[in-house]
This record gives C-alpha cells, structure tokens and sequence, in this order.
C-alpha cells in the first residue's frame, strides 16, 4: 500500500468512527448514580477513612504541617486501613508515584503479594511500604547531582494529597503521591520545592494576616485552578504523521483557508464525539474527587479545555498531572490523540494552561477579595501591591519558569502574551492605585451593575476587571492568572516560583509594617503607604494594553522589563546568583538544586529540538520530497507529449519550474540544517541551547515554509502526509 492510500485510509476510517458508549455508574437496583454518589470514590484520604481514630488524624495533620516525624505505628494504622480499603476495590499492586524533572510523572508497581512462613499467599501494604520508596533513580534525570553509581533516591509519602486508584484494562493500581529526593535530601522532583513554596508563603501570609489585626489566623493556603487546553484528533492521523508521534507537534502544514477567523467554534457546540469524550474524561476525574468543573470549545478548530474547581496548590498541582494524563488515556479508548503540546498546529492557536492563584486563610478570607468597597480595602490592595512587587522584580525567574522548547512558539506568537512578564490590573484598581500615588482619595465613579438596556434580563453585576486575553499576569476580580504557563508544563513549578516570589516580598513588607506599628501609626495608613512604595516601585510592569501588540515590545524596553524571548536566553536565570538569591535564601531551593535544573531544562530543549530536527529532515526526505518529485515526474510526461504534439502551454512548465526551485531550496534547508546540526559542541551545552535556538531554529522554521508552500502546490492525491485540513475539522 502506498503512503498515499495510508492518508485515504485513515480519513476514511476517522469519518466512519461511532461515538464510544460508557457505562455510567450504577446503583444495584440499575438506576443512575448521582454524581455526589460516585465523587471521590477511587480516592483514599485519611483525614476521611472511619477506619482511622480522631487522635491519628490529628497527630497525621500535625506531621502534615510542622514537619514532626511519622510515628510508625500509627501509620501502620492507616496502611491497614489503605490496604483493606483498596483490596475491597480490586486493588492488586500499588506504587509511589512522583514528578520528577521529566516534567511528567513516574511510577513504579509493587504487587500487595506477599508470602508466608508456610507458602501461602496474602495481600498486604506496610506502613514503610507506605511511606518510604526507593525507585533506582539513576535513570531520572538529574542534571549530574548525583553520578549514577550513587543513584539512590527516595520517595516519600505526601500527607496531603489523596492515594489514588488508576484503572487499567485488567486490574487496578493504589497510587500513593511521594516527593522524590536524593540520598541527602537534595529534591529531585516538582513537588519538594512546591511544598517548601507553600510553607513559606503561609509562614509570611500569616504574619501579615495577624499584623494588620487578624489574629485568629493561623495558616494561609495557596489555591491553584488550572485550565487545560488541548487538542483532539483522530488516532489514525496521529499514527500517520510521525512528526505528532515524536514530538507532539506537527513540523509544518498549510494552513486550511478557513481556520479560526470566524471565532465559530470558540464556545460553540462541541462535536458529538469529542462531548463524550468528555463526559467519560468528567466521570473519572469525578471519582477520583478531581472536580472538574468547565469544558468548552476553545478558539482554534479541534481544540478543548477543561478547567477544575480550584484545590489547595499542591493538590491542584497533582490534579493537574492526572488531569493531563487523563485526558491522554480517555482520549484513546475513544479513538482520539490528544495532543497536549503547546504548538501542535503551525499559524493557528496553540494551548496554554491558565493558573488562576490566590491566598486563603484557614479562617476562609480570600486575600485577593477586593469585596464591595475595594478602595476602601487596604489590606486587598496591599496585598494586590505586593503582587505586582513580586511579579516586577522576579518577572526574569518567572518567565524562566515558563520556558520550555514548546512553548517558544507559542509566546508572543500573537495569541499568548510575548515572553515580557507584566501585569493587568483593570480599571478600578488602577484608578485607586493612580489616586493614592497622587495623594487623593479616590471616589468610585458609575454603577456597578451592567446596563444591558433589557428589563426581561437578570441584573448582572459587572466585574471589577475587564478581561484582558492579553496579558501574562492578570488580575481577574478575586485572583491573578498566571496566563503564560505551556499546556503541557508540570504546573508545580511555575507556582513554585510564583509563591516564592511573593512570599519575599511579603516578608519585607511585614517588617515595614511591624517597624511602622511600632512607631504608633494606623495599620490602615501604613498598608497605604506600603501599597504606594510598591506600586511606585513596580509601576513599570504594570499594563493594560494589548500585550499582543508590537507597539508593547517596543514600550516594554522602554521601560527597562525583560523580554527574554526563547528558552535558551530564559534558563540562564537559573545560574545567575542574583535573580535566584530569593530562591535560595528562603531555602526553596539550594544552589546544587538550581544548578541540576538549569541542566536539566537545558539538557532536555537541546534532546527536544534535536529530535525535531531529525524528525523533520526525514519527514522531508521520505514525504515531501518524494510527493514532489512524482509531480514533477507527472508534469514532465504532459510536457514532453505536448511538445512531441508541437503543442505549447505554459502552465504545466511554469508549475514544474516553481515545484523545481521549491524542492531545489528545501534540499539545500534539510542539507544545511544538518551541517549545522553536525557542528555543535555538546560539550557546552549553554552555548548549543543559544545556537539552536537562534540559527537552526530559523532554518528549520523557513524549511516548513517551503514545505506548506509545496503543500499547497502538489495535487491532494500525491500528498501522503495527513493535512490540517484532515485533522482539524472532523466532527
Ligand atoms: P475563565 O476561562 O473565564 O478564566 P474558568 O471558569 O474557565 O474561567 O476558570 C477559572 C479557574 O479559576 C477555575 O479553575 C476556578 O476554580 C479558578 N479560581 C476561581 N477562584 C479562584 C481562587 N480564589 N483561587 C484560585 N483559583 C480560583
Ligand atoms: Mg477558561
């Protein structure tokens, strides 16, 4: 069979697919469950489990927020209680499941077999089982922490994120949520440093709850939601283009006429196939207590989204990783890929993961709530100050922590925000802002009820901020939305960070506060004081224009702000002292630790790119090129026979003579691309990562030009490549 009837094939097969039937959850006497039923049921929590006594709970929680040691025979309680729980579920074997650096996650299954003294078999986990693992780590990476003779690593069980049950085609694995660190602690995973974050932002956050008078508040939480973007296409293009299977992004492609211009399938009504998709993705998450809340059509053709109700951080951060996974698994069994790269489709929109972050106090305060009368609420607005403070001086760490290869073409592509890190405030909170720098008191102006000139509607209440789809960092009413953050990112870090960089602030601000207090002064005077020095300070990264815009990149230099534009110009901030000092001396991470991820990151954009390099070059000489040459084999006969007929045209010669200079330039790309590819030091990787990304990048970049332009040149019927058309638009 030629490539060509492969691509036929599997258009034919993708229009013939029936929907997928999914058995909804029943009770025994048949009729449906009710969601709050099902919700929660493949999850083990202690803190819920009846097998467990309120002293343990309690102890547990303990351990869970100061750091005390485990006391072995009370998790010995909670392993039999795991172990009965899941042996009743059909539960066989269950594994520490962790985030290393990968960016993915890692497991590995024991079986809950063990044998006694007399040869027979029983089910059992134990409490070291529970709470220790030691994965051969030498296979992680590592950035060279650790050389691989000493490759030991530990998992170690996370108190505060659920067990969970994964469901395979025949039997059911227990996973227990670890932190992965190295023989002396060092972390070598997403998690470690994301607990730590947290720690130190409800360490700060509490003492500025209790210095401007709320004292009964003893631990603040960071609250993650992510939204998820995906992409959804047939399996059997996806097996057909290898460029998708290697690297999750298509290499080039000619754009469809019609694409996203008519914003029609934004919110539109999702395509039956891909609903029940979802509504099987929903049911599982569900019942893993993941509440998935919003999925809708987002804005290019053939992509999703699906966003959860937000979790404590780190939960969320867990949530998301199983979302991500999910939503590959479900996608399968319905005959779909799903694509989570940043990039999948070139010149149309690619996906991003909105993280949407605040402050809760465990006395249920949000502290980004401006509440009925923002201008009047100092504590809000310092706190919003302190934001734009953190964001502003750590915008380089934050942009760092975004980066990845996929990501790069997604950036200031003219449908995510560029690669400067600024901040949306809205209307209401710049005006009061304005007014404070300009010693004013600020009165609120118009109403706060939308006119929507149509008495038979409800009245709606019209948010404090407009929505700003350009901006990296928005304020959006009672949160701020890391808007920057790739699709497929390990979301762990970039919140990481983030905390990390407003809890320093927040330190520095408590002190001003105490040192003012103690001076006599008003709490409300001082955070307005507070909230002017920052906003004084940081008013550069403030903006509420079009981030999309080019006027902004020329604005932003300017105005001093980064714009580290790829990922290679953005890991660097990893070896420099000074913009990680707020890393370190917070002890969110150790230097070794920094340094194993600037390797790393670097190490795995080089790997990334030099696969999609190799792939590309392949693709050209076994696809593009060869469809090509058939055609011009094709016109060549047509023209030897008119000529043969005395017959003159000078369509088929002006065709062959294009398809001749295309195929001349691509063959010269792919040879260059290679001599370049030859030519590098991989013995400096910082100096490889740059000349990647900003000499072969560029040519690999004009060679899928010339391949899109060759596209749309050759007769359909000689293209055997799947096309976006293809892909993009089955229903
Ligand atoms: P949109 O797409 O309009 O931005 P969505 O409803 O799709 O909004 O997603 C908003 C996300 O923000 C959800 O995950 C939601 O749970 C989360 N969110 C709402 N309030 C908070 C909060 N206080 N802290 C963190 N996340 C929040
Ligand atoms: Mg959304």
């Amino acid at each position: 069979m030629s490539t060509t009837e492969n691509r036929f094939d599997s258009l034919h097969t993708a229009i013939h697919r029936p929907e997928r039937k999914v058995d909804l959850p029943q009770n025994t006497d048949g009729s449906l469950k009710k969601l709050p039923e099902y919700y929660g049921e493949n999850i083990f929590d202690f803190r819920n489990s009846d097998a467990i006594s309120e002293k343990i709970k309690k102890n547990l929680l303990e351990v869970s927020s100061s750091g005390k040691l485990l006391n072995k025979d009370e998790v010995e309680v909670v392993a039999n209680a795991v172990t009965d729980w899941a042996i009743s579920r059909g539960v066989t074997h269950f594994c520490h499941w962790f985030q290393p650096l990968t960016g993915w996650t890692a497991e590995k299954h024991d079986a809950f077999l063990r044998i006694d003294a007399k040869g027979k078999p029983f089910e059992k986990l134990s409490a070291s089982q529970l709470m220790q693992g030691e994965p051969d780590a030498s296979s992680f990476p590592n950035g060279g922490s650790r050389s691989t003779f000493e490759a030991r690593g530990y998992t170690s069980w996370d108190l505060t994120s659920p067990l969970f049950i994964i469901e395979g085609p025949n039997g059911k694995t227990l996973c227990i949520p670890t932190a992965f660190v190295a023989y002396h602690g060092e972390a070598l995973d997403i998690k470690t440093p994301l607990l730590r974050s947290v720690s130190k932002i409800s360490e700060e956050a509490t003492r500025f709850m209790n210095l401007v008078g709320e004292s009964e508040v003893k631990s603040v939480n960071v609250s993650a939601g992510c939204e998820q973007e995906y992409f959804l296409i047939d399996k059997a293009f996806y097996f057909a283009r290898p460029d998708l299977v290697m690297t999750g992004r298509t290499m080039f492609g000619e754009l469809t006429a019609k694409h996203q211009q008519l914003d029609d399938h934004y919110f539109g009504d999702i395509p039956d196939r891909a609903l029940s998709f979802m509504q099987e993705l929903d049911l599982e998450l569900h019942r893993l207590g993941i509440p998935a809340k919003t999925r809708h059509n987002e804005v290019a053709p053939g992509q999703f989204e699906l966003a959860p109700i937000f979790k404590e951080a780190n939960v969320s951060s867990d949530h998301n990783q199983i979302i991500m996974a999910l939503i590959k698994k479900i996608a399968e069994k319905h005959n779909f890929a799903a694509l989570l790269h940043e990039k999948p489709f070139a010149n149309i929109n690619g996906s991003g993961k909105h993280m949407n972050w605040s402050m809760l106090t465990d006395t249920g305060v949000n502290m980004l709530e401006p509440g009925d009368h923002p201008h009047q609420n100092m504590s809000f607005l310092a706190i919003v100050a302190i934001v734009v403070e953190a964001v502003n001086r750590h915008e380089q760490a934050l942009r760092m922590a975004i980066a990845g290869h996929g990501n790069d073409h997604r950036l200031g592509a003219n449908e995510a925000p560029p690669s400067i890190i600024s901040v949306f405030l809205g209307d209401t909170i710049s005006k009061i802002f304005d007014s404070f720098k300009e010693g004013k008191t600020f009165t609120p102006t118009g109403s706060n009820v939308l006119d929507m000139g149509a008495q038979q509607l409800a009245h709606l209440l019209k948010d404090n901020t407009d929505r700003n789809r350009t901006s990296p960092f928005a304020f959006t009413g009672n949160k701020f939305e890391f808007r920057a953050v790739g699709s497929s990112q390990a979301v762990g870090f970039p919140i990481t960070i983030l905390n990390a960089a407003v809890a320093s602030v927040l330190n520095e601000s408590n002190s001003y506060i105490e040192a003012e207090l103690k001076s006599g002064r008003k709490v409300d005077e001082v955070l307005r004081d507070l909230t002017v020095k920052w906003i004084s300070n940081a008013g550069a990264s403030i903006f509420n224009g079009d981030g999309y815009s080019e006027d902004w990149v020329v604005e932003a230099e300017k105005r001093g702000l980064a714009n580290l534009k790829t990922s290679a110009d953005a890991y660097p901030v990893l070896k420099d002292l000074k913009q990680t000092a707020f890393l370190t001396e917070q002890g969110i991470y150790n230097p070794a630790e920094l340094e194993t991820r600037y390797n790393v990151l670097t190490e795995r954009y080089i790997l990334c790119r030099e696969i999609e390099f190799n792939c590309f070059i392949n693709l050209v000489n076994q696809n593009v090129l060869p469809s090509a040459i058939e055609y011009k084999r094709r016109l060549g006969e047509v023209i030897v026979a008119q000529k043969s007929m005395g017959l003159e045209s000078s369509v088929e010669s002006d065709i062959y003579k294009k398809l001749n200079s295309e195929t001349e330039a691509l063959y010269s790309n792919i040879r260059s691309l290679k001599k370049e590819m030859d030519a590098l030091d991989h013995d400096d990787e910082a100096k490889t990562s740059l000349t990647i990304a900003n000499k072969l990048m560029p040519i690999s970049l004009d060679g899928a030009d010339i391949c899109s332009s060759l596209e749309r040149l050759v007769p359909n019927d000689l293209w055997s490549l799947p096309k976006y058309y293809d892909m993009l638009f089955l229903r």
